[in-house]
């Protein structure tokens, strides 16, 4: 996505870190929540994936 300037993504969806600037690949479904740092639960199916927050719900992504 370009031009993300939301202050609340202020996790790494790759590592969970607040002080990661973001090392997950683009292609790669977010393993953690931007908006909290925690793990999420993530299924991946051939037709994208499917990633849940425990406090901030579903996300869902190709
Ligand atoms: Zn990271
Ligand atoms: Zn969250």
């Amino acid at each position: 996505m370009d031009g993300v300037t939301d202050v609340t993504a202020s996790h790494c969806t790759g590592c969970g870190s607040a002080s990661c600037p973001g090392c997950s690949r683009t292609l790669d479904p977010p393993r953690f929540c931007a908006e909290c740092g925690r793990r999420l639960t993530v299924a991946v199916s051939p037709g994208g994936y499917r990633a849940r927050c425990r406090d901030h719900g579903e996300l869902t992504g190709p």
